[in-house]
């Protein structure tokens, strides 16, 4: 039998989403402080890509209603904390606001699902879309990546069919749309499942640059990001402790934890620009400061000190 070898990614860019989907979904809220202070530790260990907020209104989600100034402290400072920061928004007004803070790209959410995207953003897919193009012809300067939820499963109507995210796919494409972030909102997703939707999309569309956001509530988190780095993604979104959840699905636990990755993928030699000790400094001011108990394997190991694989190289 001939031998397939996979070629893995020499350096993997982690999105690091915690302080917007990890935090979005805790019961009480994080004082902007110590949102700002987590922005500053995450840079400190070389993060160079973080959604920093989400700008929904603050009665949808109450925890992100110091979006203003999270981000205004993020885009003064992200040149020196050496961090690209980005913001989520679900419509045009959400995208303005975020401008006027100096951001200049968003990630803009439609789901796959019509369910999903009803109770999530209280539109059809449809209206999504032409908020969509509200929000290129309002801001030509903002970059839009098309984060789509739901890809993988929906929590009120189960399967995904992948046509329909080819149709997502080829509706933002038209609207000269270049990035799609494929979201495993509940984490539901297996690795088979992966690897057909993302050859789908590259088969459809190969110029289409693709990122991953995925959850890991079924302990798959990690054998998905594989499978699509395998396929060759090198973006893939991840959010400190494990923490997250989307409010509005139900079920869903936290993101992939950006330690457990970082960890894995640095010991199969791929770079990553983030310091795993530095790193493991924010998940302690995790667990100090936001939530005690965290759901990512390493927020529960050994120290790396007590290791030897990072100390020596
Ligand atoms: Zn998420």
């Amino acid at each position: 039998m001939e031998e397939t070898k996979i070629v893995w990614p020499a350096e993997v860019e982690i999105v690091e989403v915690g302080p917007r989907d990890g935090l979005q979904n805790l019961p009480d809220y994080v004082p902007a402080e110590t949102k700002i202070e987590l922005i500053k530790r995450l840079a400190g260990a070389g993060t160079k890509i973080m959604e920093v907020t989400s700008f929904v209104h603050p009665k949808a989600v109450p925890q992100m209603a110091d979006a203003v100034k999270v981000a205004e402290f993020a885009v003064q400072n992200a040149d020196q904390l050496g961090f690209k920061p980005l913001a989520l928004v679900p419509n045009l007004k959400g995208a303005q606001t975020a401008y006027a803070t100096g951001l200049r790209e968003v990630n803009y959410v439609i789901s796959v699902s019509a369910a999903h995207n009803k109770a999530n953003i209280n539109r059809t897919i449809e209206a999504s879309l032409e908020e969509l193009e509200n929000i290129i012809v309002a801001l030509p300067e903002l970059k839009i990546n098309l984060s789509m939820a739901t890809a993988f499963g929906c929590p009120f109507t189960g399967e995904v069919p992948t046509e329909d995210i080819l149709r997502l796919t080829q509706s933002a494409i038209d609207r000269g749309v270049t990035t799609i972030t494929l979201a495993d909102t509940i984490g539901v997703a297996n690795p088979v499942q992966t690897l057909g939707v993302i050859r789908a999309v590259q088969q459809a569309y190969p110029d289409i640059s693709i990122g991953i956001h995925i959850h890991d509530t079924h302990g798959a988190g990690l054998a998905n990001t594989l499978m699509a780095m395998s396929l060759g993604i090198t973006r893939v979104e991840s959010a400190v402790g494990g923490l997250g959840g989307c409010p509005f699905a139900p079920g869903a636990a936290g993101n992939m934890a950006t330690e457990d990755l970082n960890n894995v993928l640095l010991r199969m030699g791929i770079r990553t620009g983030i310091d795993p000790v530095r790193y493991q400094e924010s998940v302690s001011f995790v667990q100090e400061h936001i939530q005690a108990s965290l759901l990512s394997h390493l927020s529960r190991a050994r120290s790396y000190q007590e290791f030897s694989f990072y100390t020596n190289s």
